[in-house]
Order: C-alpha cells, then structure tokens, then sequence
C-alpha cells in the first residue's frame, strides 16, 4: 500500500521521495527527518503550483498552497 507524505501527498514509494522519515517526504524533512518550518512547506507548495498551473499569480498560488495545506494532516488547524 502507498504512503503518502502527511505534509504534502507526495508518494512515498518513489525514491526521489523517500527520506530519513516514515510518514514525511524528504522534501519536507531535514536530515534528521524532522519537518521543516510552516513556511518553509507553504512556498514549496506554491512554487509546485506555479510550475504547472498556467498563468497563476503569485498571490493566488499563496492562497492555493494555504488552502492545500489545510488539507493535510501535517498542518491542519483543529
Ligand atoms: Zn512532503
């Protein structure tokens, strides 16, 4: 069965994926697999959305990105 990041879905099957944590991709982790500060995650969403939403404006691709992450179990606020 597929894992999939808790920060932001990313496979974790995938070897560009797969890093020192269980439940995080590497991209969302430090070495030590321990997750990287909020913001940190939030532009590397919106960069992801920029590279293949056509003509996305930075703010709408900050909006995006803080939505998607409600949506994670990472980040979501209760
Ligand atoms: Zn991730």
């Amino acid at each position: 069965m597929t894992k999939y990041c808790h920060s932001c879905t990313m496979p974790l099957d995938s070897p560009e994926a797969k890093g020192p944590s269980e439940i995080y991709c590497k991209h969302c982790t430090d070495e030590a697999g321990n997750l990287k500060p909020r913001d940190e995650i939030k532009q590397g969403i919106a960069w992801w959305l920029k590279s293949w939403q056509e003509g996305i404006t930075e703010e709408q691709a900050q909006k995006r990105a803080e939505h998607f992450m409600q949506a994670m179990p990472a980040w979501a606020e209760d």
